[in-house]
C-alpha cells in the first residue's frame, strides 16, 4: 500500500505539531534529507512558521531513534526479539482472537493519537467498532479538547468551530481564557497580535493565573484564581445584560435557555464575584464594556478550560456569552476553540473516540449504528461507550481489559496520576506499541513493537481547528522496515480475517471514509486527494454538489443543528469539585505547554537548537510564597500532592498568582528516573461529562530538597 515518492522535490505539507496546522514547503535534498519552510500561499500561516515548525526537519532527517524493524516476545520475561512484520502481526492476531473469544471483544483496547493521520483514524476506528465488536478505541485527544467538543454539542448541537481564522482580522475584541497562543499556537497568535497593531481600537483580554507571554499584548489581563472561570464568565453575562449590551433579537429568535440564565448570574453580586475569582470589580466591569462595545467579538480558548473537572461546563459558561451577546454566525465573531493537536479534528470526523460513530454520528442512536454497519458490511456495532483515556488504564489495572494497542502516543507521561498509569500497563496481559521512536516509556512494557512511518513518510489528510482539510504528501521512505500506521492496521486486520481492508492506497481508505459523511453536517463528499493537491485544502462542509468553495462560516442563517434549530444557553453551575488545597497540600498545581517542545519531547526533544529555549522542568513559584518558604530562584524543590513527587528546581516568577504552583508537562523518565514528570502529581478526576481529566487542578504541598 506504500505510495513511491514523487520525483520532484519539493511538497506541499502541513506541520505535524499543533492544531493550528500551518503549511509548509518539504524539500527532499539529494543526499536523501529533508528542509523545511513555510508555505507562502498556504491561506493559514501565509509562510509563517513558529520555532517547532522551522525545525520539523531534524526529526526527520536524525533516524537514530528510530524503531526499524517489528520486535515480540513470547512472555514477559523474555527480551524483545527482531521479527518478521508477518510473525508480528500473525502472533498479535492470535493473541487477540483469544482474548476476544474468551472474554468478549471488550477486553481488547486501541490507544491512539491526536496526531494521527485521518486516514489512520478511519481504520483503527473501523476494526474495533465494526469488526472486533467493541468501541474500546480512545485517543489522547480526550486528555486535550473533549470537554469542548461535548459543549459545542450541547450549545450548538454539533461538534463544530462556528468561525475561522480569516475572522481574527474582522473582530475587534478577543477574549482569551484558558490558553497561551503566543507560546502554545504561535502562528494563529501572531495573526492577531499583527492585526492588532494595525488596529489600535481592537482589545485584547486575557484570562489566565499566569501572565503569560499572551499577556504582553492584552489590554486587559484577569489574572484569575483556577478554577474560577465559570464565575467570570457569569459575572461578565451578567454586566451585559444590566449594561443592554446582549442581542436580544438573536436571544429572541435563535437561542433558547437566557431566562434560566438570567436568573442564575444575577445570584452572584459582582463583588462576590470578584473576590472568588481574585480581580477586581472594575476589571471585571472593563471586560464586560470591551465585549460590549465589539461589533466582532471572537472567544478563543484551550487546556485551561478543558483540562477540568468540571470543563464542559467551563465551556459553555463561555460560549454563552458569543451567544447572549449574538455573536455567532457572523463576520468576526463565534467561539474559537484552539485545538491542541494536529488533527484532533480530523480523528473525530471519522468517529475516533469511544462514544462516536463516523461523520459525528451518534453511538447511542440506533439507525446511526445501522447505517454504519451496513455501510461497513460489519457486524451489529455495540451501542455501549468503549473505555475512555483514563479508563481504559483503569481496567488493565483491575485486569478487565487484557491486551491495550498504543499507537503514537506517550500515556506513560501525558496521563494525568501517572503511576498508576505505569502500574497499570506492567499487569496488562499484552501490550502492542506502535510507534516511530525507541524512547516512549511505554516500550518497557511491550510485548509487541511494530515500527510506524513518520511525518513525510506517508501521505494522508488532517484537519486543523478552522475545519480546513489539507492533504499531506510523502516525501521521503520510512527508514528500515517501518510502515505507515495505516498501513499497519490494515494488514491486522487480515490477519483478524476481517474483510473491507484491501485499501489499495491512502486516497481510497479516504474516500470510503467522506462517503460515510454523505448527507451529514460535516459532508465532505467532494473533497478528495485531488481535489486537495489542486487546491490545496477544503473547509468542510464540503459537498459533491456544490464543488467550488468550502465552508468559511458557520450559522450564518442563525440555524443551528439543535432539535429546536436554535442555540441553547445554558445555565451552569459554578461550583468547582476539584482537589482542593488544606493544610497537608496547601498549593493549587496547575500544568501546561512551553514555548519550543511539543507533548512529551519525543520529536521536539531531539532537536538541539529547541532544548536551548528551556533546558530542564521547573516549579513557578510566586515571590510571596518563595519568602514565605525561604525558597532562591534554582533552588531544588520537592513537590507532593497525594499520588507521587517531583524534584525539579525553582523559578521564582511574579507571573505566577501567589498559592498557585505551574510545571510543564513534557518531561517524563529522565536519565532512569521519574522525577521530572509532572503528572506524578495530577488528579485523574474526570469531567463526567466529556471524561477529561484535570491537569490544571490539583492540591500538593513544596518544600526544599534535602539530601537522605
Ligand atoms: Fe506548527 Fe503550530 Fe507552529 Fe504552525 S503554529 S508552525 S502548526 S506548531
Amino acid at each position: 500500500m506504500q505510495t513511491p515518492a514523487k520525483p520532484v522535490n519539493a511538497y506541499t505539507s502541513i506541520c505535524c505539531y499543533c492544531g493550528v496546522g500551518c503549511g509548509v514547503i518539504v524539500k527532499k535534498e539529494k543526499n536523501g534529507s529533508i528542509t523545511v519552510e513555510g508555505n507562502k500561499d498556504y491561506p493559514v500561516n501565509k509562510g509563517m512558521l513558529c520555532s517547532k515548525g522551522l525545525n520539523l526537519h531534524y526529526t526527520v532527517n536524525d533516524k537514530t531513534d528510530r524503531l526499524l524493524y517489528p520486535q515480540m516476545r513470547y512472555n514477559k520475561s523474555m527480551p524483545l526479539q527482531r521479527v518478521t512484520w508477518d510473525a508480528a502481526l500473525e502472533r498479535t492476531a492470535a493473541v487477540f482472537k483469544t482474548f476476544i473469544d474468551k472474554y468478549g471483544p471488550d477486553s481488547v483496547a486501541f490507544y491512539a493519537s491526536g496526531q494521527c493521520l485521518t486516514e489512520e483514524y478511519y481504520v483503527v476506528n473501523k476494526l474495533i467498532k465494526g469488526f472486533i465488536g467493541s468501541n474500546n478505541i480512545d485517543t489522547n485527544s480526550r486528555l486535550c479538547m473533549s470537554s469542548a467538543v461535548a459543549a459545542y454539542k450541547l450549545a450548538l448541537g454539533e461538534d463544530t468551530v462556528p468561525l475561522c481564522y480569516d475572522d481574527i482580522e474582522l473582530a475587534d475584541c478577543f477574549f482569551v481564557t484558558g490558553a497561551n497562543p503566543a507560546w502554545c499556537h504561535p502562528i494563529l497568535w501572531r495573526r492577531v497580535e499583527a492585526h492588532k497593531a494595525a488596529n489600535p481600537n481592537v482589545k485584547i483580554i486575557v484570562v489566565d493565573p499566569r501572565a503569560t507571554d499572551t499577556c504582553s499584548v492584552a489590554d486587559l489581563h484577569l489574572q484569575i484564581n483556577p478554577g474560577t472561570d465559570i464565575t467570570l464568565n457569569h459575572a461578565i453575562g451578567r454586566l451585559l445584560i444590566e449594561n443592554g449590551d446582549i442581542d436580544i433579537d438573536f436571544i429572541r429568535n435563535h437561542a433558547e435557555g437566557f431566562a434560566a440564565y438570567s436568573e442564575l448570574v444575577f445570584k452572584r453580586t459582582l463583588t462576590e464575584a470578584s473576590q472568588i475569582c481574585g480581580v477586581s470589580e472594575s476589571d471585571i466591569q472593563l471586560a464586560a464594556t470591551y465585549i460590549g462595545e465589539a461589533k466582532g467579538f471572537i472567544t478563543m480558548w484551550t487546556m485551561g478550560l478543558n483540562q477540568s473537572s468540571i470543563g464542559v461546563n467551563k465551556n459553555l459558561s463561555l460560549i454563552n456569552l458569543n451567544l447572549i451577546t449574538g455573536h455567532i454566525g457572523k463576520p468576526g465573531s463565534g467561539p474559537l476553540s484552539l485545538t491542541g493537536q494536529p488533527n484532533a479534528m480530523g480523528g473525530r470526523e471519522v468517529g475516533g473516540l469511544s462514544n462516536l460513530l463516523p461523520a459525528h454520528r451518534d453511538l447511542k442512536n440506533p439507525l446511526h449504528r445501522e447505517e454504519v454497519q451496513k455501510f461497513w458490511k460489519s457486524k451489529p456495532i455495540n451501542p455501549l461507550p468503549g473505555l475512555t483515556a483514563t479508563e481504559m488504564f483503569e481496567a488493565l489495572e483491575s485486569g478487565k481489559l487484557k491486551a491495550i494497542w498504543i499507537m503514537c502516543t506517550n500515556p506513560l507521561t501525558s496521563l494525568p496520576n501517572v503511576r498508576q498509569a505505569e502500574q497499570a500497563l506492567k499487569k496488562a496481559k499484552f501490550v502492542v506499541v506502535q510507534e516511530i521512536s525507541n524512547k516512549p516509556e511505554t516500550l518497557a512494557y511491550a510485548d509487541v513493537i511494530l515500527p510506524a512511518a513518520a511525518w513525510a513518510e506517508k501521505e494522508g489528510t488532517m484537519t486543523n481547528s478552522e475545519r480546513r482539510i489539507s492533504y499531506l504528501n510523502k516525501v521521503t521512505e520510512p527508514p528500515g522496515e517501518a510502515l505507515p500506521d495505516a498501513e499497519i492496521i490494515c494488514r491486522f486486520a487480515q490477519k483478524m480475517g476481517y474483510k473491507g481492508f484491501d485499501f489499495k492506497d491512502a486516497a481510497a481508505i479516504y474516500a470510503e471514509h467522506v462517503k460515510l459523511t454523505a448527507h451529514t453536517n460535516i459532508e465532505a463528499t467532494g473533497v478528495t486527494y485531488e481535489v486537495l493537491k489542486e487546491q490545496k485544502s477544503i473547509q468542510w462542509p464540503f459537498k459533491k454538489r456544490n464543488r467550488t468553495v468550502g465552508t468559511p462560516r458557520l450559522f450564518t442563517d442563525k440555524k443551528f443543528y439543535t432539535p429546536s434549530g436554535k442555540a441553547i444557553i445554558h445555565a451552569v453551575p459554578d461550583a468547582l469539585n476539584s482537589e482542593l488545597p488544606d493544610a497537608d497540600y496547601p498549593f493549587v498545581l496547575t500544568t501546561g505547554r512551553i514555548r519550543d517542545q511539543w507533548h512529551t519531547m519525543s520529536k521536539t526533544g531531539k532537536v538541539n537548537k529547541l532544548n536551548k529555549h528551556l533546558s530542564e522542568s521547573f516549579v513557578e513559584v510566586n515571590p510571596h510564597d518563595a519568602v514565605a518558604l525561604q525558597i532562591n530562584d534554582g533552588d531544588v524543590m520537592v513537590v507532593r500532592s497525594r499520588r507521587g513527587e517531583v524534584q525539579i528546581k525553582a523559578k521564582v516568577t511574579s507571573t505566577i498568582k501567589q498559592g498557585v504552583l505551574f510545571i510543564p508537562m513534557h518531561w517524563g523518565k529522565l536519565l532512569g528516573n521519574d522525577l521530572h514528570r509532572v503528572n506524578n502529581l495530577t488528579n485523574d478526576v474526570l469531567d463526567p461529562i466529556s471524561k477529561e481529566p484535570d491537569f490544571k487542578y490539583c492540591a500538593v504541598n513544596i518544600q526544599k530538597y534535602e539530601k537522605p
